[in-house]
């Protein structure tokens, strides 16, 4: 018997009676409020998919011997959709997401779904809950698509029941009153992916052991670690973002971007493509270099010493991008260039612009946004 597919056609809805009241746009707290309604999907392996369903939100019963809890059987997701001028709901690049869930699912042996099903399934969900979509520049909906093994039983092997759940979450800009640059502490005493590992995955499983080092780093006065890898001291990632450099490129006078390639230790943001591709499509050849290549933390050290270091950033679906004014790296301050009076350098601020303009519908590009 074939297995049943993910099939949007039967999905079934039951609304909440009294929908909720949008919050004031001040009181959204990322991740702490959560709309009305949430998308699960049972699956096991002798059936495949079973119906999904938009319920109210509300607490799961699982089994306490189920896998999730004991081997961290679980994935996740996160985009936003964004309300935009003409009083649209869309979602940025959701596509890029699903391909990334399914990734993620494969490398613990839950099952694949057909993406456009389930991106699909979210649009239903967010229509229930329309209502609670905040508007305005920076506000928009958080979507955590999630997938986690619920057989319940303590024996390690490969799942054979599963959920998907996506649940909504109302938020406000990451920086309310504009961008505040941050300092991050160079870490190489913890790492946070390896070859062979699995930390271009979204894993829950890669998270939780990266708090630790992240307030080690806090109660030294750093907002986050920037991730080093391997003797040459490779820059990987910022704290849950991709990081980006800007460098003056002494042969060629030209300026350039680099980014961590993507290695297996990576994880292949959605924002990172989209800065990429914006960034060759848009700036002129003449001026900019593009790279995906290694960039160790010494060479960063050095071109702030020469003055060859122009701009540093994170880049993530929660910020856009978070620009970077001092790391620290031993008894080493490196301190990067902003504007003057301002909390970023010129590329950071005009690369926030560009993609946020295409998120708002302000400006169009190909296929990124989903109606
Ligand atoms: N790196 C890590 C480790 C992350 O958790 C995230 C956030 N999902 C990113 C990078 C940025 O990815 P995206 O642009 O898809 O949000």
């Amino acid at each position: 018997m074939s297995l049943a597919p993910l099939d949007s056609t039967k999905l079934k809805i039951t609304r909440v009676q009294t929908p909720s009241k949008p919050r004031p746009n001040e009181e959204l707290v990322f991740g702490k409020t959560f709309t009305d309604h949430m998308l699960t999907i049972q699956w096991d392996a002798t059936k495949g998919w079973y119906d999904p369903e938009i319920k109210p939100y509300a607490p799961f019963t699982l089994d306490p011997s189920s896998i999730v809890f004991h081997y961290a059987f679980e994935l996740f997701e996160g985009l936003k959709a964004y309300r935009t001028a003409d009083n649209k709901i869309t979602m940025f690049r959701p596509d890029m997401n699903m391909r990334r869930m399914n990734k993620s699912a494969s490398r613990i042996c839950l099952p694949n779904f057909d993406s456009d099903e389930l991106i699909k399934m979210i649009g239903t969900l967010i229509e229930q809950d329309k209502h609670l979509v905040p508007e305005g520049n920076g506000y928009s909906l958080y979507i955590r698509p999630t997938m986690i093994g619920t057989d319940a039983g303590l024996g390690v092997s490969v799942p054979s029941k599963a959920m998907i759940f996506v649940i909504l979450s109302p938020v406000g800009p990451y920086y309310p009153t504009g961008f505040k640059a941050v300092k991050l502490e160079a870490t190489d005493y913890a790492v946070r992916a390896w070859p062979g590992g699995c930390g271009d995955k979204k894993l829950g499983a890669n998270y939780a052991p990266c708090v630790l080092p992240q307030s080690q780093a806090a109660s030294r006065g750093y907002q986050q670690n920037l991730w080093l890898f391997g003797p040459e001291k490779n820059i990987t990632e910022v704290g849950t973002m991709n990081a980006f450099f800007v460098l003056k490129d002494t042969n060629t006078g030209k300026k350039e971007i680099t980014t961590a390639p993507l290695d297996g230790t990576i994880l292949e943001g959605v924002t990172r493509d989209s800065i990429l591709t914006l960034a060759r499509e848009r700036l002129d050849p003449k001026e900019w270099i593009i790279n995906e290549r290694y960039c160790s933390i010494k060479e960063i050290a050095e071109a702030s010493e020469k003055g060859n270091l122009v701009e540093a950033f994170g880049a993530g679906t929660a910020a856009v991008v978070s620009p970077i004014k001092e790391i620290g790296w031993n008894d080493q301050h490196i301190n990067v260039p902003l504007l003057p009076g301002e909390q970023s350098g010129p590329l950071t601020k005009e690369i926030a612009s560009w993609i946020s303009d295409i998120q708002y519908g302000r400006v169009q590009h190909s296929n990124w946004v989903k109606v």
